[in-house]
């Protein structure tokens, strides 16, 4: 680095891609500065995926209690939840990760600024009162939750909020059909709250395969949602009790403790000076950038959340692995956005990595289907009435595997390493051909002959 500049990169955002980028490019000897705001880790380790599935296993357990009579267990007929120690422990758990990360970057020889960065020009940041040369400056700001105006919009709240309530709600109303609203749903339920899933169009999780959706839907109405579908809200008003009225335009109106939007997210980039550079964004506010993560001013880069390509954590830890070769290593590191696995924690839990059937269809000039759905082991002594669904595409021509799907318990641990066959190009042929682990779920995926469609 010449003198001219303070640092060689400047990341603004300490979430799941800055922190990466920081700690590759320390690594390789650069002068590397981070600036954060809010919280090390990003929304990812502090409202997101990990206080998420923290609250995902404490709802589960009512069912395990259940399940353990058939095993013999007894004691556990009227279990109770305290949500406070439940609440408390995950922000123990999440202030530990974040002194986590704080070594993470301390020892990657990265400098951190505890403070709002902004940009004033190509290569100037400023962050608390003074202002830094850098060479490349790395937007990783992430995203925030949107909550549609409407009139008492101002009663619901976001799932940043959910993981602090005072207490849990006797019932609770969660609008939208995509990640959020069906995982906080399912968590919910599993808590002890009344339920209502209030989305505007007819399927939930609509860009995910249409029959593994609906085994969702159904499932989560086994276990005691209340699923709304084509039906959107009008008004919230605050009642006399303390109590929401939730003002509905095809039914009656419902009153609830808590009302959730989890209506999608929106990027970062009010504010931050991005006015000052060439950078464009979006019509929804999202950066714009080119294969490498470069804006259109040469000197800034962005990645993760904020430019909205696909908003998942190991995306964009991904993405920083390919900006940082870019910037200082071969610069033959490409990502591939196709085919990365992923899992909704619903409940039940849906894993999913390359094409549903309704996508295969239109791509694809013939298909094989593959569907098995039965009873998990655990419930045939257990009881419960959870099943399992797995679903294999097959691209008649090529015998490739093309989508694979599950609903069901562990569906997110056993897709993980479905993801790899399907990045390696797996056949039908080769699932065929591979030994099941017996007993398990999982063994399924290699032993479905019978084509459903
Ligand atoms: P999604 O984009 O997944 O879903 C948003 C939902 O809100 C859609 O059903 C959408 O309906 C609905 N919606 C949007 N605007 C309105 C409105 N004005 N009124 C009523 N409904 C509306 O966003 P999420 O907030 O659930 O999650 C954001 C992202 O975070 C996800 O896309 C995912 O990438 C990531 N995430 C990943 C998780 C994981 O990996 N397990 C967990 C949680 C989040 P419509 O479809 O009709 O537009």
């Amino acid at each position: 680095m010449t003198t001219e500049f303070d640092y060689d990169l400047f990341v603004i955002g300490a979430g799941s891609g800055g922190v990466r980028a920081a700690r590759m490019a320390a690594s390789k000897g650069k002068k590397v500065a981070v600036a954060e705001e809010r919280y090390l880790g990003g929304t990812c380790v502090n409202v997101g995926c990990v206080p998420k599935k923290l609250f995902v296993y404490a709802s589960q357990f009512p069912e395990l209690f259940h399940a353990s009579k058939g095993y013999g267990w007894s004691g556990i007929e009227s279990p109770t939840l305290d949500w406070a120690t439940l609440r408390d422990n995950k922000t123990t758990e999440i202030e530990r990760l974040n002194g986590i990360y704080n070594n993470l970057i301390d020892n990657s020889g990265a400098d951190l600024f505890d403070g709002r960065a902004t940009i004033a020009g190509p290569h100037l940041v400023v962050v608390n009162g003074k202002t830094y040369r850098a060479k490349v400056i790395l937007v990783a700001t992430g995203g925030w939750p949107y909550i549609p105006e409407f009139p008492g919009s101002e009663h619901a709240i976001s799932s940043n909020e959910m993981f602090f309530l005072d207490e849990l709600p006797k019932t609770a109303v969660v609008v939208g059909g995509g990640y959020i609203a069906v995982e906080f749903a399912g968590i919910l339920n599993g808590l002890g709250v009344e339920t209502h899933l209030i989305y505007r169009g007819p399927n939930l999780l609509k860009s995910f395969d249409r029959e593994m959706s609906d085994k969702i839907k159904e499932g989560m109405i086994a276990k005691g949602v209340n699923v709304h579908l084509n039906t959107e809200i009008n008004e919230i008003t605050k009642t006399d009790s303390g109590l929401l009225s939730v003002a509905l335009n095809n039914q009656a109106d419902m009153a609830a403790g808590l009302v959730l939007y989890a209506t999608g997210r929106v990027a970062n980039t009010a504010n931050l000076g991005l006015e000052n550079t060439a950078t464009v964004l979006s019509n929804n506010g999202a950066i714009v950038v080119d294969e490498n993560f470069c804006t259109a001013e040469p000197s800034i880069y962005a990645l993760g959340d904020v430019i909205d390509r696909v908003q998942l954590t190991p995306v964009a830890i991904q993405e920083a692995m390919v900006l940082v070769d870019h910037l200082y290593g071969e610069g033959l590191a490409r990502i591939d956005y196709s085919d990365i696995p992923t899992a909704v924690f619903c409940q039940p839990e849906l894993g999913t990595v390359g094409l549903g059937e309704e996508q295969a269809r239109a791509e694809y000039a013939d298909i094989a289907v593959y569907v098995s759905d039965f009873k998990p082991m655990l419930q045939t002594l257990g009881g419960g009435a959870d099943r399992i669904t797995m679903k294999l595409i097959v691209d008649t021509a090529s015998d490739k595997v093309i989508g694979c799907h599950m609903v069901g318990e562990h569906a997110a641990e056993i897709i993980q390493g479905m993801g790899i066959a399907l990045k390696a190009g797996a056949t039908k042929a080769h699932f065929d051909a591979t030994v099941g682990i017996h007993p398990s779920a999982a063994e399924e995926f290699v032993t479905m002959r019978e084509k459903a469609r």
